[in-house]
């Protein structure tokens, strides 16, 4: 923790939810009490204010990213405090919000703490779906509560999850009267350990074929290209100007603390990561770090310029040109110099791009 007291981003995870969503696999944790989520917010203000000091003054954080779980959960502002002297009116600071957190009060206290970005988990826009992916709440009232937040946030996207079994939506026309400045559109994971991925060995559920899920990613595509969105990473869309710096700068390889149960960090070559397991929840335990090599890092780095449109310069990698000249050869990819960009059918096989690099 000592060594990150430098990076210019925060990423603070909270491990809590209503109930677990079907699909999810993420760490988090359901029915903790109100006295156990203010303990932890409280061990987290008690870590930032030690970070804090060891800044120093004029060491602001340039990105804060609260991550869950559901963070409104908590009653934030003890954590909001000890963050305001990292806090300038260049912070970008990310809130992810369940909609059923939506309240005007929630609202309030976030504003009040310096939080200008909202990232709310929509995940669908069908009701069946989502009462099947244990979401607890109606198409109507994710778009009632998305209307809530941007009276009140300029800057304000959704997550959606493409793929879900039965999901029938094949029109996202709709989201034209949101206002959304941010849209990441996942496909669908099947991860081991989740009650969707049980129901799917049991013959429950069907999983759509890749096809399938590639054909309404396009259109997802489409709608948020036609709404003035640009898509600057292969899940994620903004408008211009309004790309989320913090993923931007972890994709970038820049360094940054991870606080919370669960969360994880870096600095340079040295990977952190955060297991509170079963202390108490008010004691933070000390990270377990893990240093990469040299080759591991800059490959990391790699992989995630080739997602994003900014691409991936190759220029003291010329063993890597004949594999990504051949994608330019399939129309996967565009060239410029010897900087290489995937097209949108390149983004559909990144991962087998990926793979033949590695080979390389
Ligand atoms: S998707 Fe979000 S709300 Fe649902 S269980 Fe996972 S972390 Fe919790």
């Amino acid at each position: 923790m000592v060594e990150l007291t430098t990076a210019p981003n925060l990423y603070v995870h909270f491990p809590f939810c209503r109930r677990k969503c079907t699909y999810c696999a993420l760490y988090s944790r359901c029915g903790a009490s109100e006295a156990e989520r203010a303990d932890y917010v409280a061990a987290l203000a008690r870590t930032v204010r030690v970070l804090t000091d060891r800044r120093g003054n004029g060491n602001p954080l340039a990105t804060i990213y609260f991550g869950g779980g559901s963070p409104a959960l908590c009653d934030l502002r003890p954590l909001f405090e000890a963050i305001a002297p990292n806090l300038t009116s260049k912070t970008e600071f990310t809130v992810e919000l369940h909609p059923l957190d939506v309240t005007d009060a929630n609202l309030v206290m976030l504003k009040a703490g310096g939080v200008n970005r909202i990232s709310m988990g929509v995940q669908s826009l069908d009701d069946a779906t989502l009462k099947a992916m244990g979401r607890g709440y109606a198409s109507v009232d994710a778009a009632r509560a998305f209307a809530r937040v941007r009276r009140r946030f300029d800057n304000a996207g959704i997550d959606l999850i493409v793929g879900f079994p039965g999901d029938p939506c094949a029109d996202y026309g709709c989201l034209d009267d949101w206002g959304l400045t941010h849209c990441s559109a996942y496909s669908l994971q099947l991860e081991e350990g989740t009650l969707l991925a049980l129901q799917e060995r049991q013959g429950k559920v069907d999983v759509p074929s890749d096809d399938w899920t590639l054909d309404r990613l396009r259109t997802v595509a489409a709608t948020l290209t036609s709404l003035g969105l640009r898509r600057y990473e292969i899940s994620n869309y903004a408008r211009p100007g309004r790309e989320c710096r913090h993923n931007l700068a972890t994709w970038r390889g820049e360094d940054y603390i991870g606080l919370g149960d669960g969360a994880s960090g870096r600095l340079g070559r040295f990977r952190t990561r955060n297991w509170w397991g079963q202390a108490p929840a008010g004691r933070a335990q000390a990270p377990e770090i893990e240093e990469v090599s040299e080759q591991t890092d800059d490959l990391e780095r790699r992989i995630f310029a080739l997602r994003m449109r900014e691409g991936l310069d190759t220029g003291d990698r010329p063993r890597w040109w004949p594999v990504l000249d051949r994608g330019v050869d399939e129309r996967l990819l565009m060239r410029d110099g010897r900087r290489y960009v995937l097209t949108p059918r390149g983004t559909e096989v990144c991962d087998a791009i990926l793979a033949d690099l590695i080979d390389a």
